[in-house]
């Protein structure tokens, strides 16, 4: 069992509650949207296969002890890549970075998943499977990315249709183009009192947009 690995690469992690740790990233191959603001488009298509095992060799051989799956969108390999879950040594901690439309069903307990919930802005803003949320625990976030104030007030909708503030950690960041400033939706997020994080991509602050960080 193979899956299609587009890059593999250490970094800092840039945008969860894990931002500014070292991290692993296995970047996979492949994702079934469009977004208007992709920075990844490398991603879908270009790839090379490697063997399950050897993706779980080079884990557990990495002296960086938090991994992350990315894309592209890896549930599009969902079985393989538990299979490379189930081989990962347990002191490390996984993370999914997923774009919240490929059901979570039978992902394992103990990976944290960072799920995106597109909104208008982002082209695709339909995609979300509302059923995934009752996979999510409170290790895992949900991931929400502004282009304008019409994104700022659909996230709000759901946050408050969905009591996400009380389901697990809530992650708010922008676009680098966003028509909103840093201090605009910080301002915006403390008026309306939503327990939420706001978050700088600390890669791109760091690392501009080079490829492989
Ligand atoms: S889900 Fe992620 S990889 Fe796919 S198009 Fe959107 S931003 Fe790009």
């Amino acid at each position: 069992m193979a899956m299609i690995v587009n890059e593999i690469f250490e970094s800092l992690q840039g945008e969860s509650s894990y931002a500014g740790y070292p991290c692993l990233f296995i970047r996979l191959t492949g994702c079934n949207l469009r977004c208007t603001w992709c920075d990844t488009k490398y991603a879908y298509e270009d790839g090379k296969e490697i063997h399950c095992n050897e993706i779980v060799r080079l884990i557990n051989s990495s002296k960086t002890d938090i991994i992350e799956f990315t894309g592209g969108e890896p549930l599009l390999q969902k079985d393989e890549l538990i299979k490379v879950i189930s081989g990962i040594d347990s002191s490390k901690t996984i993370l999914l970075e997923t774009n919240g439309s490929v059901s979570l069903e039978d992902i394992p307990e103990r990976v944290v998943k960072i799920v995106d919930i597109k909104l208008t802005g982002s082209g695709e803003g339909k995609s979300f499977l509302f059923e995934n949320l009752k996979y999510l625990t409170k290790i895992d976030e949900i991931k929400f990315v502004l282009r304008d104030i019409f994104d700022y007030n659909e996230f709000k909708e759901h946050y408050k249709n969905y009591e996400l503030g009380r389901k697990c950690v809530i992650l708010v960041s922008k676009v680098k183009d966003s028509s909103l400033t840093d201090r605009e939706i910080a301002e915006m997020i403390i008026e309306d009192g939503l327990r939420v994080k706001y978050q700088i991509q600390l890669h791109k602050y760091i690392w501009n947009d080079e490829r492989g960080r």
